[in-house]
């Protein structure tokens, strides 16, 4: 431990409390991924100042950030530092340790707080908390153990075993059709904690973002109607295609979690609809999420910037739509053969592109993702797909 010493309760009681922090200020952020970049680029555009803590050294949002601490999420010394500089700290990811956040709440205002976080990073904690809110979840039982799998599962197969903590973009997860399957998945996802869920029958998949404010004020922003590919988030259409009682169904209940977490910041939640026109509640992301990116192009008020204007004790941003918009993700198997032709992108005058500054594409790997502006939600979606088939042509992906 270094020589920062803890921060009087007193004080600690005001960093909770809504107390605005004026621009200048520092704002520190745990996690250097393009979330934070986004972030730390609108907290900037304000006039504020952002310390990103992250382990790497050529993050995305480090390389945009005023300061970089390159620490772990652990280390007492890298929190300590960035605490002894911030004002408030946010996070950009999931899975940054309670722990830390809870460290850091005892010297600065923290949003989300650990508590809330410490729900979404648990599968088997967030079905409860779903449940009990009031939202209806797939099927599913608690495999803790493999003992766990000698209950009666068979109405929950087909299924998806899913490990319980530190999944995202499909990892962490695997399919399995009969009862063999399941006690060989158990072992291969590492024989901890799972959720098995049903496979429902999906007819879309939606999620709204939410932000929740220390005034205790509540904004949402439209409904995405959202398509996977291999299991990560390929392209999302706003408004979604969904009748207006649904889109106002999923926006209620985001907003219903947000107020029974007490959560103060930008939270998402992932739902999925079945044909009889169901809604089920997926999953809660405690951040700014992939579908909300159409917000830095398509409304008044992005997610990032609802996410420092809560940080900093201001007023909500009004959430509302200029138009129509589809965002598409753009991965790194587009660099298959180079750098890929951005004009294919930036042909459509009303198409915003942003890339995340990474240096290395991966296959799988989230680059940057453009948005489409249009009329119509069809004619976004038409001109957003002519662009994403040039570029996968010229990467040498076939449709
Ligand atoms: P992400 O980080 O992209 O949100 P994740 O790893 O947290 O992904 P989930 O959101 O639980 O995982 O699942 C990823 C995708 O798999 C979902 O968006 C959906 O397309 C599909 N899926 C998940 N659970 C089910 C289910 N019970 N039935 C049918 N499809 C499902
Ligand atoms: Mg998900």
């Amino acid at each position: 431990m270094s020589v920062v010493s803890a921060a009087p309760a007193l004080e600690a009681a005001a960093h909770a409390a809504g107390r605005m922090i004026e621009p200048g200020a520092f704002l520190g952020l745990l996690g250097g991924g393009q979330l934070g970049r986004m972030f730390t680029m609108a907290a900037q555009s304000m006039g504020y100042r952002v310390i990103v803590l992250d382990p790497g050294s050529h993050s995305p949002a480090g390389s945009v950030a005023d300061e970089h601490i390159a620490a772990g999420y652990l280390d007492t010394h890298g929190l300590q530092a960035l605490a002894a500089r911030c004002a408030a700290v946010t996070t950009e990811f999931e899975n940054v340790p309670a722990e830390s956040l809870r460290f850091l709440a005892r010297h600065c205002r923290v949003s989300p707080a650990a508590d809330s976080v410490a729900v979404a990073q648990d599968r088997i904690l967030e079905k409860r908390f779903l449940a009990a809110a009031g939202l209806e979840v797939a099927p599913y039982a608690v495999i803790a153990t493999a003992a766990d799998l000698e209950q009666d599962l068979a109405h929950l197969l087909p299924g998806i075993l899913k490990r319980s903590r530190l999944g995202y973009d499909g990892k962490g997860q695997m399919r399995v059709e009969r009862r063999e399957e399941l006690v060989a998945a158990f072992a291969q996802l590492g024989g901890e904690p799972c959720v098995l869920e049903q496979r429902v029958a999906l007819q879309l998949e939606l999620s709204c973002v939410v932000a929740r404010g220390f005034d205790d004020r509540l904004a949402s922003w439209p409904v995405a109607e959202n398509r996977h590919a291999a299991g990560i988030l390929d392209v999302s259409i706003v408004p979604a295609r969904v009748p207006a009682h649904l889109a106002q169904a999923a926006r209620e209940a985001a907003l219903a979690v947000a107020a029974r977490l007490d959560y103060r910041g930008v939270l998402c939640v992932e739902f999925f609809v079945l044909p009889d026109g169901r809604l089920l509640a997926n999953e809660i992301a405690p951040r700014p999420h992939n579908s909300g990116h159409y917000t830095i192009d398509a409304c008044i008020t992005s997610q990032f910037e609802q996410q420092a204007r809560v940080l900093c004790g201001m007023p909500l941003g009004d959430t509302a739509l200029h138009g129509p918009a589809v965002m598409v993700n753009v991965l790194g198997e587009l660099w298959a053969r180079g750098e890929p032709r951005w004009e294919h992108v930036l042909h459509y005058p009303r198409a915003k592109l942003h890339l995340y500054g990474k240096h290395e594409a991966r296959p799988g790997r989230k680059m940057g993702h453009y948005t489409v502006l249009a009329d119509s939600v069809e004619e976004a979606l038409r001109d957003a797909m002519a662009a994403r088939e040039a570029l996968r042509a010229d990467a040498g992906i076939r449709a």
